[in-house]
């Protein structure tokens, strides 16, 4: 028993187990998810606010070059005299510069129809000024791929501002003072764009890193939690449960051990009753009195207290695991006499005629004949208490049509069971229907233990019944005995 509650603690424990698992499983998952598209989100927002700080520098530049134009072309003499170092010039200059000695960014001014090769947009770039002349916003930006790294990419509009003009404004075709021709564009036109390349394996990297370790401290929050919910469910429920279980089993084994011992010391006396009884019967053989009448009726009285007791003492015996099955070769001839000695006195009482068919040719089981009569001696005492006078009970013993079962079979015309009650007949101290024509007595423990029996003997027992036409119980049991480990 003791084996039993720990197996079911473990069981209790293991289920518990796999819902954590499951549920700690299911919100890591959740969790990995979710941290995986904030942090390339967050990767996406850091390099974005780079881009966005090296462009503005960019333009700084360019504008202070731009607004330094009179400073750089005219001389301390007041002399005009172009330098040839102009804004975009300058800014091309310090972003080739800044390319070269920064480790992959790249930073370069491009734009349609260039005045120099090197300024030719390549696919992201040509996109992005399409965005910018269609007038989406001043910015234009992806993740992606260039030359086999991932990199963000980053393109801003450079819009011709009004010094931008001398140079790049009407009349279109005209040389400028750098001996380009003047592209005729207008204030507020899209002139080019600046493009960033900013590599992001570092960024990444170092997401990644971050991502590791969150998830690893998730795990290690989760294992906690469980560890600490298991050490609380064991040591606040389940401790404390089995405790409480323990002290029940213990008082139950307490009240099957003093049930058993009084039936016990129940049955001796019964015993000898009965034994003086036949003892009187025997000798007072020719008579035929009321004092007669009396000795039977003491005798079936005790027959059926005896099988009461027995029945007792065996529901005890099977609870405590102490009622073990004696195999050996059986002739169910020997145990249907054995009921019927017990049954027929009974059966002339009642007025209910009671009556065998048993197979000649039935063979001899492996089985427990003690088990088998007390199987039979508790389905035809049922039979005549549910039967009224005037009514029948029959038994029948005869081989399976396959021949490997002996089937037992109780038939009686009495007053039946209801189909619903069919479960319960067989549960302990359950009597669904023992009231519903009027008292009688028993203690609802015969066809548990009719149940408990021939299951223990590897077999079957079924029930046919109806309503105030009588009931069929039906016990199939293996010729060749229990499988091993009944
Ligand atoms: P008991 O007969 O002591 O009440 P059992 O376990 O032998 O206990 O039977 C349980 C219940 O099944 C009975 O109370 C009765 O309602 C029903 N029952 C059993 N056998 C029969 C039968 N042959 N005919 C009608 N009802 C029966």
């Amino acid at each position: 028993m003791q084996q039993g509650r720990k197996q079911t603690t473990r069981r209790l424990s293991l289920k518990l187990v796999a819902l954590v698992t499951v549920v700690v499983v299911v919100a890591a998952s959740a969790y990995v998810v979710w941290t995986q598209s904030r942090q390339s989100d967050a990767v996406e927002s850091k390099v974005l606010a780079e881009a966005r700080t090296l462009n503005t520098e960019m333009s700084a530049v360019w504008d202070y070059i731009d607004d330094s134009q009179g400073a750089i072309n005219y001389n301390s003499d007041g002399s005009y005299d172009f330098k040839g170092i102009y804004c975009s010039m300058a800014g091309k200059a310090i972003a080739q510069r800044f390319t070269n000695a920064s480790n992959n960014y790249v930073v370069r001014y491009v734009r349609e129809s260039p005045r120099t090769a090197t300024d030719e947009p390549d696919r992201f770039e040509q996109t992005a000024l399409n965005h910018f002349t269609v007038g989406g916003s001043s910015e234009y930006y992806e993740m992606t791929e260039y030359e086999g790294r991932s990199v963000f990419r980053y393109a801003s509009a450079l819009p011709v501002k009004r010094n931008c003009l001398s140079c790049h404004g009407e009349p279109a075709g005209v040389p400028d003072e750098t001996g380009f021709l003047r592209e005729g564009m207008k204030l507020g036109d899209v002139a080019g764009a600046v493009s960033i390349i900013i590599p992001v394996e570092s960024y990444v990297q170092e997401s990644q890193r971050e991502f590791e370790s969150s998830v690893a401290f998730f795990c290690l929050l989760a294992a906690a939690i469980v560890a600490v919910l298991l050490l609380a469910m064991r040591r606040w429920v389940s401790a404390p449960l089995e405790q409480a279980n323990r002290q029940l089993e213990n008082e139950s084994q307490q009240k099957s051990d003093f049930l058993a011992t009084m039936s016990h010391e129940l049955r001796t006396p019964l015993s000898s009753i009965i034994a003086f009884t036949d003892i009187w019967e025997k000798s007072h053989a020719a008579e035929d009195s009321d004092e007669r009448k009396l000795v039977e009726e003491i005798k079936q009285n005790s027959s059926v207290l005896l099988n009461m007791v027995n029945n007792t003492i065996d529901v005890a015996k099977l609870e405590a695991g102490r009622l073990s099955m004696q195999c050996s070769d059986v002739d169910m001839v020997d145990v249907v006499e054995a009921v019927f000695a017990v049954a027929e006195p009974l059966a002339i009482k009642e007025g209910v005629s009671l009556d065998r068919t048993v197979d000649p040719e039935m063979p001899f089981l492996h089985s427990d004949a003690e088990a088998l009569r007390k199987i039979m001696l508790n389905l035809v005492s049922n039979g005549l208490k549910y039967t009224p006078e005037g009514g029948s009970v029959q038994v029948s013993v005869r081989a399976s049509a396959d021949g490997r079962q002996a089937v037992m079979r109780v038939a009686d015309t009495g007053c039946g069971i209801r189909p619903d009650n069919f479960e319960a007949i067989f549960k302990k101290f359950d009597r669904p229907g023992a009231g519903e024509d009027g008292p009688i007595s028993g203690s609802g423990l015969g066809l548990f233990l009719v149940k408990s029996l021939t299951e223990k003997l590897g077999g079957t027992v079924g029930v046919e019944s109806e309503v105030g036409r009588g009931s069929v119980f039906t016990v199939c049991v293996p010729f060749d005995g229990p499988a091993t480990g009944e």
